[in-house]
């Protein structure tokens, strides 16, 4: 058993890790164990598990046996020496890592390392980086940074030249196939049907494997360029998957969101009739809201993300089908109509279809209103 276990397809950075947490025994710097670390990886390649195995691995008197009180409780955010930040807003504020750097100032309780882990150190705001970088640049600290993003250029320059960096891959389909099966039970058939359509994204496999409403979701999302006959059909088309997109993001937060304000009102004690207490609890209670738009928003522009990453892969097929090499489509489930459809399109227009949706996802990504980015690139889709 070993906390490394678990991360599909990066033997060639768990090697590192176990060196770097032999050398880490010593409680001292060295050159293979370093107090900053950058993991970057596609969407789904687990720099985020990769890091808190690491977070496990250190903190733990066994070198990361995986069944001890220490490396099980830093699992699951009880060990008092092992932070995991996860952002839900778009971004990480200046204020954030100033309470943070507080929070990690006093020495590791259980003597050896303190470790946070920042999954989207990418979403850190020019000064939240500043104020970081001055924590990693401190020399002699028991803490150990272990940041997370999807490239070394999501980063500011003067913190990734600071931190070691380890390269996340895809997995294989067949690896995320594989961990359906034995780890979370998934029949063989459906496992290799949504490690296929998932690419290679494993949370995002294991989501469609066990979740019935997204499975039809994905279907009618990947109906759509074959109802592309009309421009009234091409807005039509961008309606459904924003819909589609809205509906699936306000169903994972709407209960966590109810749940959030309750505990906070909780807090400050519900019915509460003094007055100073009474604006406290409506000004945190505003703040909050703030707080859980912004994450809806960007859960929104996630979900459509996703679909358009589907999208994509239509095209992806059709071209397969017209190049005759039809074994290694991912869309087997709808093998028939992309065959047909390939069969009327001319052979150069699924690239451009391709580029349109890369190109839409890049708007999005700059903020791009949703509906408009997506009404635009369904009349783009439905040209012939
Ligand atoms: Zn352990």
């Amino acid at each position: 058993m070993n906390v490394f276990n678990d991360l599909v397809g990066q033997e060639h950075i768990t090697e590192i890790l176990k060196s770097a947490i032999a050398a880490s025994r010593t409680g001292v710097e060295s050159q293979d164990m370093t107090h900053a670390w950058l993991f970057t990886g596609p969407p789904g390649s687990g720099r985020s598990s990769a890091a808190v195995a690491f977070a496990r691995a250190l903190i733990c008197p066994n070198q990361g046996y995986g069944a001890c009180n220490e490396c099980q409780s830093a699992a699951t955010g009880g060990h008092p020496d092992v932070e995991v930040i996860r952002t839900e807003g778009l971004s990480i504020k200046v204020e954030e890592i100033r309470e943070l750097l507080t929070r990690v100032a006093w020495a590791p309780s259980m003597g050896g390392w303190r470790v946070v882990v920042m999954e989207d150190a990418d979403r850190l705001t020019e000064s939240a980086a500043n104020a970081l970088l001055k924590a990693i640049e401190e020399p002699g600290t028991r803490t150990v940074w272990l940041l997370c993003a999807p490239t070394l250029h999501d980063v500011l320059p003067t913190i990734r030249s600071r931190c070691r960096h380890l390269q996340l891959r895809s997995p294989s389909i067949e690896a995320v196939t594989q961990v359906l099966i034995k780890r979370d039970n998934i029949s063989p058939t459906m496992a290799d049907f949504a490690a296929r359509v998932s690419q290679g994204h494993i949370g995002r496999a294991k989501y469609l494997a066990t979740n019935e409403k997204v499975r039809s979701n994905r279907k009618v999302i990947m109906q759509l360029p074959l109802q592309l006959r009309s421009l009234a059909e091409a807005f039509q088309a961008a309606q459904s998957l924003v819909d589609i997109a809205t509906e699936e993001a306000s169903a994972s937060s709407g209960i966590r969101d109810e749940k959030e304000i309750e505990k906070l009102q909780e807090a400050y004690g519900k019915g509460a009739t003094g007055r100073g207490m009474a604006t406290g609890a409506a000004k945190a209670v505003k703040e909050l809201e703030k707080e859980q738009k912004s994450r809806a928003t960007r859960m929104v522009r996630d979900s459509i993300d996703g679909a358009l990453l589907d999208l994509a892969t239509f095209y992806r097929d059709v071209m397969m089908a017209q190049a005759g090499v039809t074994e290694s489509m991912i869309n087997s489930d709808i093998r028939s109509e992309i065959e047909s459809y390939a069969t009327s399109f001319p052979a150069h227009t699924a690239v451009q279809k391709m580029s349109a949706i890369l190109e839409a996802r890049n708007h999005l990504a700059m903020n791009a209103a949703p509906l408009v980015t997506c009404e635009a690139l369904m009349c783009e889709l439905a040209r012939r």
